[in-house]
């Protein structure tokens, strides 16, 4: 199976779209990233999954903290950005979560300390320990087949 079959085959699995954040003392700096995971309730623990040749790995080495931030459908823009896909010209607007950089408008963002760093294959887990959540109303960004789309609620049975 080459790389292209694997990758095609993923992206039948649909996501939202997240961008982590930090800071390493100096800059603030995001990545785009769908490699997301709720793990741990007790305690309460999330992962992500980094490429080791990102500029992002070295990021959270030096700063220890990081936070996921879920984009809602308005965010397209900034998924691009953040993934070097195409420059938000009019710039993007940070918060701050506990002293870590955070995506304004986001539906969601989940600051954490890292807790644990694997190194697996190509990529690196960091796991986070959360210390806080900032959650907003609205409706999620999507990813699928390799394409951004939006999300629309419908209720089963
Ligand atoms: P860079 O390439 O250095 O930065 C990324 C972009 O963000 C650059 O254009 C940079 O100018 C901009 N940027 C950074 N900081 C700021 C700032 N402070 N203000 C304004 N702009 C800034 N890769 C993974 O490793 N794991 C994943 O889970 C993952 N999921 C992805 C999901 C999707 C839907 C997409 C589209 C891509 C995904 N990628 C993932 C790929 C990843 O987003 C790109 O390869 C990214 O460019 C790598 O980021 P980098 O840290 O090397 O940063
Ligand atoms: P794509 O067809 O490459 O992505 C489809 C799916 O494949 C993704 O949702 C992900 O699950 C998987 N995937 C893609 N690249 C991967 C990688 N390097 N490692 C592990 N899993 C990977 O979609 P696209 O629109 O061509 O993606 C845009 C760019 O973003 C590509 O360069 C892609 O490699 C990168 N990307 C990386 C990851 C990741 O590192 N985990 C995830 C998504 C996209």
């Amino acid at each position: 199976m080459d790389s292209r079959e694997f990758r095609n085959a993923m992206g039948k699995f649909a996501t939202g779209v997240t961008v982590i954040t930090t800071n390493d003392g100096t800059n603030t700096h995001g990545m785009t990233a769908n490699a997301f995971m709720s793990i741990s309730l007790d305690p309460k623990l999330i992962t992500i999954s980094i490429d080791n040749k990102a500029n992002m790995l070295q990021k959270i080495k030096a700063s220890g903290q990081y936070a996921v931030n879920f984009l809602s459908d308005k965010q397209q823009d900034i998924s691009m950005n953040f993934a070097g896909q195409k420059k938000k010209e009019d710039g993007v607007d940070f918060g701050d979560v506990q002293g870590v950089p955070v995506i304004k408008d986001a539906l969601a963002s989940v600051v954490c300390d890292v807790d644990q760093e694997i190194v697996v294959g190509d990529h690196t887990l960091f796991i986070g320990k959360v210390k806080d959540v900032k959650v907003t109303e609205g409706n999620p960004l999507t990813f699928y087949c390799g394409k951004y789309g939006d999300y629309r609620q419908k209720e089963y049975a």
